[in-house]
């Protein structure tokens, strides 16, 4: 086949999906359960990363949207949601997961179009959505109270209460994913939610709340769609939202804490990350190569505990390397909505002149380029698709090194022993994640108490579930999502004592 003919048979491809995909759906905002325009009946369009053309247009937000669905939220939490118990919002909960589970196809098709992740990623991380906010309301139904023992006067116990109102933003790497993460527990812990969506990858948010009308009480899950100055900022800034959820950039993050500041609300920041992968002389080369290659080239290297460091030991540098490259062969770009593609396109027109930009300052910062560098030809030369890319000889100090590219984009560092090891390993202002590639249970032990990360991963690369926390050190964030504690992030406590007087 033609190149000029398999570019317009994805094309067609495409077309037929997006129509399919969008076809008898809107995409406002979800406010006091309910579709509703933005105020000023603004859109923007959310694009097919594939093929660069546009999906469907999005309710473009701004504060009087905020406003009317934190107003929402706050009667949803002050006459209903505030009053019940674990039991009735699990009861809820998992009846609103029941409809999810009923369109996992159609959330899988929408959050493919619109990030450009394969469909079978999409769809494992819908099913891992759904297992989230299950978990989460079991959790809260598991949590037990506690009786402070005080002698004979007086009758001590702790109530675990709602803040109220969370604001929650999200990015667009992992929509859906990071919606249950975050309105899971919020929802589980008896708050009322206003979400964010990026303005990248709205479609799959937007929809799964469309999914819980007549399920969850109108008004306790609201959505507000639109841009991070425009809608995002209003909801950090406004006086009547009672806790903070971010997920997104560094910057970002620090201006979610000064307005979370402003209010004296507590704030969660799941931020970004320049995770390391320490390969030992003693690991299993190939292994190694395997596990780190998946840890990057997932997701097109768009994730925040991606791997895009590798510390190889000076040993094994060239075997290593080798191997890396073989397996950096089974991450080839290709059309998302074909089975068996591993690698989709960068999300958006911006990241890709972003990974370029970052490939192009590695060359000049004098890293070897072993692997890509470039975009596809053929039928994916329309869209954002860009090479898996690999530098060698990577110095530590360099950019490309220190700062989080968010692509497909390795970077390739030697050590001589386990002390410079661990120096580069904590070297940078992240501490999300990390691995270490070794037999050794004490080298594995020892690592993983002095690598400076909320994760680390030992033979492996990318664990995590339900119950296992996952967040930052460092710049990388504050508070853990996915996990029992979670919930205590959205609760506060109370302590309430009660005199007791002589029986009558
Ligand atoms: P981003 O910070 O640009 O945007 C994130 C969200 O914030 C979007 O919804 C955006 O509209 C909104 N926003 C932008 N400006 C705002 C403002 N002034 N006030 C309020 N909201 C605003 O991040 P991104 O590009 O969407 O996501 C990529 C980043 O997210 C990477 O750094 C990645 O590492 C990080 N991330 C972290 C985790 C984690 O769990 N630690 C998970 C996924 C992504």
């Amino acid at each position: 086949m033609s190149t000029h003919s398999s570019a317009e048979s994805m094309e067609k491809r495409h077309g037929e999906a997006i129509d399919r995909a969008t076809t008898d759906l809107t995409f406002g905002h979800w406010i006091d359960g309910e579709t509703v325009d933005a105020a000023n009946g603004e859109t923007f369009e959310t694009t097919d990363p594939a093929v660069s053309t546009a999906i469907t247009s999005v309710s473009r937000g701004e504060s009087t949207d905020i406003d009317r669905a934190v107003s929402s939220a706050r009667r949803a939490f002050e006459t209903e949601w505030r009053e019940t118990t674990p039991r009735s919002r699990a009861k809820v909960v998992r009846e609103w997961t029941a409809v999810l589970r009923e369109h996992v196809d159609e959330l899988t098709l929408l959050e493919s179009l619109d990030t450009g992740k394969p469909l079978e990623y999409a769809r494992g991380e819908i099913g891992d959505t759904i297992e989230y906010l299950e978990y989460y309301v079991s959790v809260a139904q598991a949590h037990e109270g506690a009786h402070l023992p005080q002698g004979g006067d007086n009758h001590v116990y702790i109530r675990n209460e709602p803040y109220g109102v969370a604001g929650q933003i999200l990015p667009w790497n992992y929509p859906l994913n990071l919606f249950g993460w975050k309105v899971g527990a919020a929802l589980a812990a008896g708050n009322t939610v206003v979400c964010k969506p990026s303005e990248e990858a709205p479609l799959s948010i937007t929809r799964a709340a469309q999914l819980s009308a007549d399920v969850l009480p109108n008004g306790v899950l609201n959505v507000v769609n639109g841009f991070g100055t425009e809608a995002g900022a209003p909801l950090t800034q406004h006086d009547d939202v009672d806790k903070l959820s971010f997920t997104g950039s560094v910057p970002v993050g620090k201006q979610v804490m000064t307005a979370a500041a402003d209010h004296i609300v507590p704030v969660t920041l799941e931020l970004g990350g320049k995770s390391p992968f320490v390969v030992f002389p003693d690991a299993d080369i190939e292994q190694a190569a395997e596990t780190a290659a998946a840890g990057l080239f997932y997701n097109t290297g768009q994730s925040c505990d991606a791997c895009s460091r590798i510390l190889v030991h000076e040993d094994v540098h060239e075997r290593f390397t080798d191997a890396f490259v073989t397996a950096t062969d089974g991450w080839s770009a290709g059309d998302p909505l074909v089975d068996g593609t591993t690698l989709g396109p960068l999300t958006f027109e911006e990241q890709y002149d972003k990974v370029s930009e970052y490939v192009e300052l590695g060359r000049e910062e004098g890293a070897d380029l072993i692997y890509g560098g470039e975009r596809p030809a053929g039928e994916l030369a329309d869209g954002h698709f860009f090479e898996p890319t690999v530098f060698d000889d990577v110095d530590n100090d360099m950019r490309i090194a220190q700062e989080e590219i968010f692509g497909p984009v390795e970077c390739i560092i030697t050590f001589e022993n386990y002390e410079e090891a661990i120096e580069l390993a904590n070297d940078v202002e992240y501490g999300l994640a990390a691995g270490v590639a070794t037999r050794d249970t004490t080298t594995a032990h020892r690592a993983a108490a002095d690598i400076r990360a909320g994760s680390i991963w030992v033979n492996e690369y990318h664990g995590g579930g339900p119950g296992i926390p996952f967040g930052g050190f460092k710049a990388s964030g504050i508070g853990r999502e996915c996990a029992e504690e979670t919930i205590g992030e959205y609760t506060q406590s109370k302590s309430v004592t009660i005199a007791l007087d002589e029986p009558l």
